[in-house]
């Protein structure tokens, strides 16, 4: 028995979101007493897991799988799990996760929980912690099946130092033609700019910045924090800045270590998108405004007169 775990890249480097999800297996395995493998595809630092925990890499090398495709990707992991003789299935909670685990689901027979932020309970049973209604509630979901998939939930469990030999072995699972039925001839990037889902820090702003002309203010404070730049529904339903940008309950989730927000209010449908991110600044000349409610840290104050203050004093860093 063994944990395995699925670990993304994104042009053979490793995301962020696999070494959070090493990090969980190894949590889980040391409950279980047992080691945690990994599974990679066209991986360039196999070596990076053992900082997280993972003992062994089954490592799939193959041109066809280069671009994601989630059947083949389903198909190659459950062999995977098999080959490693897996019980439990730890994947990050990417948009190819949330892709990849009802499929995987299906062909190991395994219950799925997804958003999960706390480690199992295994003393009776095998149940976890779920974050559901966007950061809202939390529900304790029992896992009966045989086989288990859990898909950890961004900057809840986090990142564990925790060394091991990340052991390589190379797999070549066997796929079938259909799984290539559906495929990505070639991906255009519209920006090379940080995502919003990548990003470790976001700066972002709201109809307190006035119109799409001063947006400098928010680009400005990105570039210097290499943040992704994000908004509040009504800037992007005013077609100040793209809907890409919207975040909240029905715009982006965002998870990242730091969230400015510059002129945003703080309405709940902007906070259940963002309350998962770790610290949360705001700048606001409204000391009423509910968002310092839920900030760690805030500054009363003009964002005009603050944020090219902000700007410019980070720069000397
Ligand atoms: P405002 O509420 O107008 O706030 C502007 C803020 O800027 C104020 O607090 C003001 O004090 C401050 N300000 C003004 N001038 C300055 C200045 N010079 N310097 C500093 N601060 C200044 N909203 C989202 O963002 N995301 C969602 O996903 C979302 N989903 C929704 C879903 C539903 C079903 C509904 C009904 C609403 C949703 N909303 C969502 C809208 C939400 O309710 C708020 O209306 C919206 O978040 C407000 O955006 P805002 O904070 O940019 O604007």
């Amino acid at each position: 028995m063994s944990i395995l775990v699925y670990t993304e890249t994104e042009n053979g480097k490793f995301k962020k979101a696999s070494f959070e999800a090493a990090s969980y297996a190894k949590g889980v395995a040391e409950k279980m007493g047992t080691d945690v493998t990994a599974v990679a595809f066209n991986a360039e630092d196999i070596k990076a897991l053992g900082d997280y925990g993972v003992a062994k890499v089954l490592h799939i090398q193959n041109d066809k799988l280069k671009t994601f495709n989630a059947e083949a990707y389903a198909d190659a992991i459950a062999q995977a799990a098999q080959e490693a003789g897996a019980e439990v299935v730890v994947l990050g909670q990417t948009a190819n996760d949330k892709y990849l685990a009802p499929l995987l689901a299906v062909q190991l027979e395994a219950g799925y929980a997804s958003n999960v932020v706390e480690l199992p309970e295994t003393e009776n049973g095998f149940t976890v912690k779920r974050s559901v209604f966007t950061n809202k509630a939390f529900n304790h979901t029992a896992i009966t099946t045989d086989k288990k998939i859990i898909g950890v939930s961004k900057n809840a469990y986090g990142l564990k130092e925790n060394s091991a030999a990340a052991e390589e072995s190379s797999f070549s699972p066997n796929l079938k033609e259909e799984d290539f039925n559906i495929e990505v001839a070639s991906v255009d990037k519209a920006t090379d700019k940080v995502t919003i889902a990548d990003a470790e820090v976001v700066v972002s702003g709201g109809r307190g910045l006035k119109g799409p002309e001063n947006w400098n203010l928010v680009e400005d404070l990105a570039d210097v924090l290499g943040a992704a730049t994000a908004c509040s529904k009504p800037v992007s339903d005013m077609g100040w800045r793209p809907h890409s940008e919207h975040v909240g309950q029905t715009g982006k989730p965002v998870a990242s270590n730091l969230y400015i927000a510059i002129g945003i209010s703080g309405a709940i449908q902007h906070l259940a998108g963002v309350s998962a991110s770790k610290t949360k600044v705001v700048i606001n000349n409204d000391p009423e405004a509910p968002f310092f409610k839920a900030a760690d840290y805030g500054i009363v104050g003009d964002a005009f007169e603050v944020v090219p203050k902000l700007t410019e004093k980070l720069k000397e860093f």
